[in-house]
C-alpha cells in the first residue's frame, strides 16, 4: 500500500534525522531532540549544544553526549 504524503515527505526529507539525548538537571524528564532543534538554537554549552528549557519543569535541558546520537526518521521512542 501506499501513501502519498509520506511519499512526498520523504522525496523532501531523503535522509533519517539525528536525535541528541537530552537529560534535564532539575527532574528526571529524559528527551530526544531532533538535529533541526538543535541547529536552531544558538550551541551555549561547552559540549556545542544549545542549552534548552526542560518541557517538564522549566530546568536546564543538556544534552547527554555519553547517549550515542541516534539515526531515525521518526521519533526514537516512537519508531517500531
Ligand atoms: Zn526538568
Amino acid at each position: 500500500m501506499t501513501n502519498p504524503i509520506m511519499d512526498e515527505f520523504l522525496a523532501f526529507h531523503p535522509n533519517p534525522s539525528s536525535w541528541y539525548k537530552y537529560r534535564c538537571r532539575s527532574c528526571i524528564h529524559t528527551d530526544w531532540v531532533e538535529d533541526v532543534v538543535v541547529d536552531a538554537f544558538p550551541p551555549e554549552e561547552p559540549e556545542g549544544f544549545p542549552a534548552i528549557v526542560c518541557p517538564e519543569c522549566g530546568g536546564s535541558f543538556c544534552c547527554d553526549t555519553s547517549e550515542p546520537v541516534k539515526r531515525s526518521r521518526p521519533h526514537p521512542d516512537h519508531a517500531s
